[in-house]
């Protein structure tokens, strides 16, 4: 899924939580591709560039990635490594293990989005993972179906906190 879409999905669920609350889960949302990809992309602002222009387009192809980008993608996207974060947090801070949840909807969604042919999730890193030969994230008529979802999924939050301040009850606090 691209990083946009998934802040959003990461986000929606705590729209209703205020702003500061919904831009931390929307970045959590991204987080694990903005640390393994996002490295990349800014150590490479001719490569945005010329994909801004149209000159190239589609995924970088593997060969011209840093072995940096491999390990992140790893570490961002291992269940196990989000998991052990979640009980940390959970011990700690419950609030924030709630906002945690974004990250890992992130690599569940990872997992039937991506094909075994560029960066399939490796959801069960450090341990040996059987790849899911996933569709592709990028075909047309995924992407469309996911921004309708998505744009659904915004329309009821946006009903859910209207009906929530027209009842007068206080839904835009923090998380509790
Ligand atoms: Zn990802």
């Amino acid at each position: 899924m691209d990083v946009l879409a998934h802040g959003l999905w990461g986000g929606v669920g705590f729209y209703a939580r205020g702003w500061k609350v919904f831009l931390t889960a929307l970045l959590l949302g991204m987080a694990p591709d903005l640390l393994s990809f996002g490295m990349f992309h800014l150590t490479r602002p001719g490569w945005i560039k010329l994909r801004l222009m149209g000159e190239i387009s589609g995924p970088p192809p593997l060969s011209t990635l840093p072995a940096y980008v491999f390990h992140a993608y790893n570490l961002t996207h291992s269940l196990v490594i989000w998991a052990l974060i979640f009980a940390l947090l959970w011990t700690v801070r419950r609030q924030m293990a709630w906002l945690w949840l974004a990250w890992g909807l992130h690599i569940l969604c990872d997992i039937p989005t991506h094909s075994s042919s560029y960066f399939p999730t490796p959801y069960l890193w450090p341990f040996p993972t059987p790849f899911v030969d996933g569709i592709s994230w990028v075909e047309p008529w995924f992407m469309a179906s996911n921004y309708l979802a998505l744009a659904t999924a915004y329309i009821v939050a946006l009903l859910w906190v209207g009906r929530g301040n027209a009842k007068g009850a206080p839904r835009r606090g923090g998380i509790r």
